[in-house]
C-alpha cells in the first residue's frame, strides 16, 4: 500500500500563499494542498505593484515570466527612474537611476499564480481561520469562523499582517514561556508579536489612466518614468503599470513619532481629495497635477509587525506579511513574500522525506 500523502493547509490566498502553493507543487508531487481563503474569491485591491529584478528570476525559474510579461509588458519598457525635490513651487530634479522594475496591476500578478493552482490544490473560500491546535500525536486542527474544522499535517499561515496564525502561534509561545517560568518581560515580548503595529504612515493610492494624465499635462515625466517626488516626511511615488495603461500613484504622509502605536479606525477607506490636496499644496506642478487627479484615493494605514524571533513553531509556519510585513518605502513586501518562500521551498526539496508527516515544520522550511 502506498504511503498517504502529506497534507499542507495554506491559510490565505494572497500573493504569498499562492506563490508558496505554486512553489510547493513544482517542488514535490507527494503533497495534498488545501488553500483556505477568508474572502469569497482570490482578489487584490485595484492598485499597482512594483516588481524588482530578483522576483523575475524566480518567475523565470518557474517558467512563468512570459505570463507576467503578457500583463506587465516586456523588460526595458520604462525609461529612467527620476528623483525630484518637489515640495516647492519649482522643484529640482536631483538624480536618476536605471528603471529596472516592472509595474503590474496587483490583480494581474495574482492571476499569474491563480492560473497555476487550479490543478493540484483545493481552494476553499469564505473560510476565515480563527485558531488552530497543534497537539502531539494528532493532526493539526483548524477552526474557522463558520463553525467548521479541518485537519492537516503542516499548516502555513499566509494570512497577511493581521495574521490569525501568527497571533495563535505567539500566544502559545508566550503561554509555554510563562509556564516554564521565563521572565515576564520576555513573555511580554512574545505577546507583542501577536498584533500588528502602525508604522506611523498613511498612504493615499490611486491609478490614473494614461490618457487622463496626458490630457491634463502633456509630456508629464510620470508617463514613462517611475518618479519620486520628495518632501519632508511626505512623498509621492509614481510608476506606470500594465504596459503603461495606468500611472500608479502613492502619496505618503509619515508621522515617524507614531511608529509602533496602534491605529484605531479603519485601515483602508476611499476618501475625497481635499485632505490630500492640502498636504501637497505648493508643491511643484508636476506633483500637484497628479495629486489633483487622485480624486477618490484609497486612504491606507501602513501597518507592520515587530521583528519576529521565529517564523515556525511545531508543525506551523508563517510567511509573507504574516511573518515580515514591512513598510512600503522599498516597494518590496510582496516580492519578499515570493522570494523567501520560493527559495526556501526549493532549498528544502531534498530534505523532506516520507517521514515528514510526524516531523516538525523545520524540515519543510
Ligand atoms: C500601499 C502599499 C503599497 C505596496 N506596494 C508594494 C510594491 O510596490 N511592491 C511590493 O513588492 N510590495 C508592495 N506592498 C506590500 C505587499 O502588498 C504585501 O507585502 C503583500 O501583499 C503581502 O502578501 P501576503 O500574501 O503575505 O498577504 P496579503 O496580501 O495580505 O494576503 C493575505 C490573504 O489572506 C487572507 N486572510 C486574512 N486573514 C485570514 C484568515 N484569518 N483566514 C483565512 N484567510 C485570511 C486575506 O483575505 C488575503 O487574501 C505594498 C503594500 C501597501 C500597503
Amino acid at each position: 500500500m502506498s504511503n498517504p500523502k502529506l497534507t499542507v493547509a495554506i491559510i490565505g490566498g494572497g500573493i504569498g500563499g499562492l506563490s508558496f502553493a505554486v512553489a510547493l507543487l513544482k517542488a514535490r508531487n507527494d503533497v495534498v494542498i488545501d488553500i483556505y481563503e477568508a474572502g469569497e474569491t482570490f482578489s487584490e485591491l485595484g492598485a499597482g505593484l512594483n516588481l524588482w529584478p530578483r522576483v523575475l528570476e524566480v518567475l523565470h525559474s518557474f517558467g512563468l515570466e512570459d505570463e507576467l510579461y503578457k500583463y506587465a509588458g516586456p523588460p526595458g519598457l520604462y525609461k529612467k527612474m527620476k528623483f525630484m525635490k518637489a515640495d516647492q513651487p519649482e522643484g529640482i530634479y536631483w538624480g536618476e537611476a536605471p528603471a529596472n522594475m516592472h509595474g503590474i496591476h496587483r490583480a494581474d500578478f495574482l492571476k499569474v499564480f491563480v492560473n497555476h493552482t487550479t490543478t493540484g490544490c483545493t481552494s476553499h473560500f469564505s473560510k476565515k481561520l480563527l485558531s488552530y491546535e497543534d497537539a502531539a500525536g494528532r493532526p493539526v486542527t483548524l477552526k474557522f469562523a463558520d463553525g467548521t474544522t479541518a485537519t492537516c499535517d503542516l499548516l502555513v499561515g499566509a494570512d497577511g499582517v493581521k495574521s490569525a496564525v501568527r497571533s495563535n502561534m505567539y500566544s502559545q509561545i508566550a503561554d509555554e514561556m510563562e509556564k516554564a517560568g521565563r521572565p515576564s518581560d520576555v513573555v511580554q515580548s512574545m505577546k507583542n508579536c501577536m498584533k500588528p503595529i502602525w508604522a506611523g504612515s498613511i498612504i493615499y493610492r490611486q491609478l490614473i489612466p494614461r490618457e487622463v494624465l496626458e490630457k491634463a499635462f502633456p509630456d508629464h515625466v510620470a508617463l514613462d518614468n517611475p518618479t519620486f517626488f520628495q518632501g519632508k516626511s511626505k512623498f509621492l511615488i509614481t510608476y506606470p503599470i500594465s504596459k503603461g495603461r495606468w500611472v500608479n500613484c502613492a502619496a505618503i504622509v509619515a508621522r515617524h513619532d507614531q511608529y509602533g502605536s496602534t491605529y484605531e479606525g479603519s485601515w483602508a477607506v476611499r476618501v475625497t481629495n481635499d485632505v490630500l490636496a492640502e498636504e501637497y499644496a505648493n508643491w511643484d506642478p508636476a506633483a500637484t497635477t497628479l495629486i489633483h487627479l487622485m480624486d477618490s484615493p484609497i486612504r491606507w494605514v501602513m501597518n507592520t509587525v515587530e521583528y519576529l524571533p521565529t517564523y515556525a513553531s511545531g508543525r506551523v509556519a508563517i510567511l509573507g506579511d504574516a511573518a515580515h510585513a514591512m513598510t512600503t518605502y522599498q516597494a518590496a513586501g510582496a516580492m519578499q513574500a515570493v522570494e523567501v518562500t520560493v527559495t526556501r521551498t526549493f532549498r528544502s526539496r531534498k530534505s523532506l522525506t516520507e517521514g515528514a508527516r510526524t516531523a516538525s515544520f523545520s524540515r519543510l522550511c
